[in-house]
């Protein structure tokens, strides 16, 4: 019999309305029933929503620096218990051992961020143009967030948006993707643990259509982060847009590793082999294309397919495993269905299948695949895959390279590999990224740093790092005049007072 698990709302354990549940079962082996969960509906979004509103004013007058020591209990709570969470991630998620404990790492290092950032929510104090006036803006917390994140890291993205949402004094209702369930419920554990007040945080299970829809449009929740598939995020976009919310999306990605022929190959070699194939390719920021130079071009992609072909494919929480599955049935098919838009459009040097055999049957694995020929502009060169497949495009130079970089709709991650330092810096300048690399792979970006891409990746914000915490928070201007007389801005300075 499958553990059942339940919703947290109010600093309670509770049961869905709906009293149904769904499946979460393990990707590397479908035998493998993980759990059920709630399967909620709209009523557990209103009293979750409920519950997060009553418990904002207790939260939102707790100092800040009280609230980052509750976080930095939290980040010493998931540093205990890193490798546990990390398999439980591993089991429902399907990326490899090592990758969800970097998953949990990140979730630690954003939580001791956010603890010494409850110490920094610097406002400014300026001049004021008048006698006797003071001036500054300081941060407010605006109220409850929704929050509504992916199946590719379910630690670290929820504590991306989590935990500042949180040190800035909101509270939160939270939905994770249907196919990774098990990581946040042991995230919640951790907070209630570490002393969230009751309300403050609150989870609410299930499917995006029944659950996260209600989040984003319910009117007691002002703000709304979500991160997922461009498709969605349209959607959520156009709701926020109407109801006038604050909306942070972070979306796809068509990211490319350009290799130069000056760069030292075995390290670009490594780059894409970890960018392109590293979480089965289902990163946001995983290497979907790559950039050869003419010169380089065939030597690199044999060199690259044998070190593809190498990979060991398995449940990851398995020793000597470097390549886990595809989250779902769903995703197996659409990549499927590009291999077969890339037989069309180019050459399939490598893989192209499904993977079975040795333990592979049960699971959705498929083979780190390489496409050649491709052409930019093609469907294969500009629209996201998010599996183990990757288009590779020949150039002449830099500006093309660069051109064909900045040839998508997207705009999360680039890297370059040269040893150019002139290069470097122009490609800093000139590709259309959040992110830029030299001499290392698309993938890699770090907590304390601001994470996000430009045109249809985004929409102006970015996670992570000191930006966030201006997304989650409203700048409030005060003014207090001690002239103890009417003094009028603009006017006074200029005019001689009628009064
Ligand atoms: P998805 O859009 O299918 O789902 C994301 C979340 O949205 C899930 O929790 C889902 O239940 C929910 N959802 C679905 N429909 C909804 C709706 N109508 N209203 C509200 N919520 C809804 O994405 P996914 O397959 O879980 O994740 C893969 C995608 O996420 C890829 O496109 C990837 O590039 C992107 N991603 C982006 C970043 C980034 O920071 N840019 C990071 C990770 C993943």
């Amino acid at each position: 019999m499958a553990d059942t698990f339940k919703n947290f709302i109010g600093g309670e354990w509770v049961e869905p309305s709906t009293g149904q549940y769904f499946e979460n079962r393990n990707p590397a082996r479908q035998s493998d029933l993980i759990g059920m969960w709630p399967r909620s509906g709209k009523e557990d979004v209103d009293r979750a929503a409920k519950a997060a509103k009553a418990a904002f004013d207790g939260w939102r007058l707790t100092p800040a620096p009280e609230r980052g020591a509750i976080l930095k209990t939290v980040g010493d709570l998931l540093v205990e218990r890193k490798d546990d969470i990390a398999r439980a991630a591993t089991r429902e998620m399907g990326k490899v051992w090592a990758e969800t404990k970097g998953d949990v790492q990140e979730g630690i290092d954003t939580a001791y961020y956010a603890a010494t950032y409850g110490r920094q929510l610097f406002g400014r104090t300026v001049p004021s143009e008048l006698r006797s006036k003071w001036a500054m803006s300081v941060r407010r917390p605006i109220g409850v967030a929704g929050l509504i994140t992916p199946f590719n890291f379910p630690l670290a993205i929820p504590t991306w948006k989590m935990f500042p949402a949180l040190l800035c004094g909101n509270s939160v209702v939270i939905k994770p993707g249907e196919d990774v369930p098990h990581t946040v419920s042991l995230l919640v554990e951790i907070l209630e643990e570490a002393g969230i007040p009751k309300g403050v945080v609150n989870l609410v299970h299930g499917y995006g259509a029944e659950v996260g829809e209600h989040i984003v449009r319910h009117p007691d929740i002002p703000v709304i982060s979500f991160t997922g598939s461009t498709e969605t995020g349209k959607t959520i976009g156009r709701t926020c847009g109407e109801m006038h919310k604050r909306l942070s999306l972070e979306m796809g990605g068509k990211n490319a590793q350009i290799v130069m022929a000056d760069a030292d190959m075995d390290l670009a070699l490594n780059g894409v082999l970890w960018g392109a194939f590293g979480t089965t390719g289902q990163r946001c920021t995983a290497t979907s294309r790559l950039l050869l130079q003419d010169e380089i071009h065939d030597e690199f992609v044999e060199r690259l397919s044998e070190g593809a072909r190498k990979l060991k494919l398995g449940y990851g929480n398995d020793d000597g495993v470097e390549v886990g599955p595809l989250i779902n049935a769903r995703a197996l098919e659409k990549v499927q269905k590009y291999v077969e838009i890339g037989k069309q459009e180019g050459t399939c040097v490598l893989g192209g299948e499904r993977a079975t055999g040795d333990g592979l049957d049960d699971g959705f694995f498929f083979q780190p695949t390489i496409f050649t020929d491709i052409q930019a502009g093609s469907r294969m060169a500009t629209e996201e895959i998010f599996g183990p497949v990757l288009s590779v495009i020949r150039f002449k130079d830099a500006d093309e390279a660069f051109r064909i970089n900045n040839e998508v709709k997207y705009g999360l991650s680039s890297s370059l590999y040269t040893r150019d330092v002139n290069l470097s810096f122009r490609a800093f300048q000139d590709l259309d990224n959040g992110i830029t690399y030299v001499n290392a792979p698309t993938i890699g970006a770090e907590a304390h740093l601001p994470f996000g891409g430009v045109k249809q990746t985004g929409n102006g914000h970015r996670e992570g790092g000191w930006e966030v915490y201006e997304f989650y928070s409203e700048t409030k201007v005060c003014y207090v005049d001690y002239s103890g007389k009417l003094q009028r801005a603009q006017i006074d300075n200029y005019e001689a007072s009628p009064y």
